[in-house]
């Protein structure tokens, strides 16, 4: 099995999607594919920022909301045959409708606790990865959506959860064992403690996802697919001669990331370390 990450540039609209899916469909077909996506690039600031103004009261939260929605929709448009854009449209709607409650929940009791929180910023990913899942459902066949909240479990620590590796990794593999699908979508980001209630584990988060998933099923290969290729000597959006490093320890590679290299979310190696190196 093979875990691919889509990060928020690579599904960011609906032509970089596309690209997506015909990267998908040209893999090779004989390894089951399971595929991480992030939210639609900006879409996690957008969600913090209508989180915010619906706190302090701010109307201006029905705005962001409404650049949340039109975003999606038009996404789904530009990516769904015509005859089935109705049912997705009516299950992304359905999506949309609970995080403008929450919102105006929010509103309501001039309250963001930290809980709260997690379940706006969760929204980017469960978005991202329904769009996605529908549109390669349209293509391909033996596609299925998995929640992640339903199997990567961690503590209450919302915002930054740590997650429970014994419990996550048994319901990985016990989920992949019976699963038959040729791909899984799933949203990176996103998990929920023990009583079922949503977290998250870090802005960028979704790289560790994928990591987490990849550990567990013992993947022959993790492959994080974003704007930058590989990882650099220097920043190559600040730095002329910068090059890509050919090959990496972990060991560097955790280095790198923890200091300031964003192109790999930190806690994303260690599942690696933990398997190979005994800690
Ligand atoms: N969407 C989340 C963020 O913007 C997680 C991720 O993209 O990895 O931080
Ligand atoms: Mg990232």
């Amino acid at each position: 099995m093979k875990v691919l990450k889509f990060g928020g540039t690579s599904v960011a609209n609906a032509e970089n999607i596309s690209k997506i899916i015909n990267i998908l469909k040209a893999g090779d077909q004989k390894e089951k594919l399971v595929v991480v996506v992030s939210a639609l690039g900006g879409t996690t600031d957008t969600l913090l920022e209508a989180g915010s103004f619906a706190k302090n009261g701010n109307s201006g939260y029905i705005n962001s909301f409404k650049t949340i929605e039109t975003r999606h929709i038009e996404t789904v448009r530009a990516l769904i045959p015509v005859d089935k854009q109705s049912g997705v449209l009516g299950g992304l709607k359905k999506i949309l409708n609970e995080l403008e409650n929450t919102l105006e929940g929010i509103s309501l009791l001039r309250e963001l606790s930290i809980k709260t929180h997690d379940k706006i910023v969760s929204f980017g990913e469960r978005l991202s990865s329904y769009i996605v899942f529908n549109t390669l459902r349209t293509q391909l066949e033996n596609v299925s959506l998995k929640d992640s909240r339903e199997i990567i479990i961690t503590n209450d620590d919302f915002t930054q959860a740590i997650v429970d590796i014994e419990t996550t990794n048994s319901n990985i593999t016990s989920f992949f064992k019976d699963n038959i699908s040729k791909i899984v979508v799933m949203p990176g980001f996103v998990a929920a403690n023990k009583n079922g209630e949503t977290t998250t584990l870090g802005r960028g988060g979704s790289d560790y996802t994928a990591a987490l998933i990849a550990s567990a099923i013992d993947a022959s290969i993790l492959e994080i697919w974003t704007d930058v290729s590989g990882m650099y000597t220097a920043n190559p959006k600040l730095v002329k001669g910068a090059f890509p490093i050919e090959n990496i320890s972990y060991q560097e590679a955790m280095e790198l990331s923890h200091f300031g290299a964003k192109v790999l979310y930190p806690p994303t190696i260690q599942p690696v370390l933990k398997k190979e190196i005994p800690m």
